[in-house]
């Protein structure tokens, strides 16, 4: 039995952990642990006071996987509503779909019977916002940004792909060796409104498989999207790697990406045996985990693999010596 998140999931870990502990399911662990991110208002990547699209309003991506039947659960773009997760994990109970984006995603929250929470921001999350429009825009600007009809260029000056970033990853495998995985973000802050991230997306920033293992992933969702990264590290498990290795495979599709838009990656995954690790394009990550008979969660450092920079040349040496020159 383990819980694996990445390190802003600390708050909620030890709730997830005390479910596997009283022998509850994976599932229910990992929704326990999300939720208090989620209600977090220092957390500004995940849930309620997460950073909002350029139009000042939250726009929250969530996904949920059973490892054991592959049954996924995600919304989108959900507005006006904090627990992601749940909605997630209600749309693969409840529905027969996998994923709902926007004002259906609202719609089925409200029919759930979740609080609405219209306003998803404390105003000093809404001033950081707004300042970061300005000097470009003055106060009457902002005020009328929603009837703009260049928004993609705003967004282009707006959004920092180095800063404005972050996500929720929850990886729990319970008594039964079920494992499940969640994600919850608000995503890249300032983003056009509508942009979905890896979070939603069921085998870019999410997967989980009880045969083989799961992997969950935070950092520039284009990227995970456009690398399908956490079904092909699970993939490579199901193809017989080993976690260290399937992991590292993972980070060089990766690499491999080439274009304008290359940033920052971080996974973190288990194999069926419970063994973790993560790995990020960052030197000095790290992510926790905590099993039942932890206290609480440990800090683990991540595996660092940069990527090139857009436009730069890749250093190979390095990554020769980081994976002993196997890919
Ligand atoms: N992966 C998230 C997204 O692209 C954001 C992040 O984790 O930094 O929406």
């Amino acid at each position: 039995m383990i819980v694996v998140a990445s390190s802003n999931g600390r708050i909620g870990i030890a709730a997830a952990t005390q479910i596997l502990r009283q022998g509850g399911t994976a599932v229910d662990a990992v929704e326990a642990g999300i939720r208090l991110v989620e209600a977090n208002p220092e957390d500004h990547t995940v849930g309620f006071n997460g950073y909002p699209n350029i139009l000042g309003e939250v726009e929250l991506d969530a996904s949920m996987m059973n490892g054991r039947t592959l049954e996924s659960g995600a919304v989108g773009a959900l507005t006006g509503y904090v627990h992601a997760i749940t909605v997630a994990r209600q749309v693969m109970e409840k529905l027969p779909h996998v994923l709902l984006v926007g004002d259906g995603a609202s719609r089925f929250a409200a029919e759930m019977g979740h609080p609405p929470q219209p306003e998803m921001l404390l105003p000093e999350t809404r001033t950081v916002w707004a300042d970061r429009l300005r000097p470009d825009m003055n106060d009457a600007d902002i005020e009328a940004i929603a009837s703009r009809t260049d928004l993609a260029r705003w967004v282009e000056l707006a959004t920092d792909p180095e800063r404005a970033k972050g996500t929720v990853n929850f990886i729990a495998q319970d008594k039964a060796g079920n494992i499940c995985t969640g994600v919850s973000t608000s995503g890249w802050a300032w983003k056009y409104p509508g942009r979905l991230g890896d979070s939603p997306i069921i085998g870019a920033g999410n997967y989980a498989d009880n045969r083989y293992g799961a992997a969950a992933c935070t950092g520039m969702g284009e990227m995970a999207i456009r690398a399908s990264t956490a079904h092909s590290l699970v993939f490579y498990m199901k193809m017989g790697l080993n976690l260290a290795d399937a992991c590292e495979r993972a980070m060089v599709d990766l690499r491999d990406l080439d274009g304008r838009f290359i940033s920052v990656m971080n996974l973190v995954a288990i194999d069926k045996d419970g063994n973790h690790a993560g790995y990020s394009s960052v030197d000095g990550r790290s992510y926790i985990y905590q099993t039942p008979t932890c206290p609480s969660a440990k800090n683990c450092p991540a595996r660092w693999c940069p990527f090139r920079r857009a436009g730069a040349k890749q250093d190979n040496n390095e990554w020769e010596k980081l994976t002993n020159g196997r890919w």
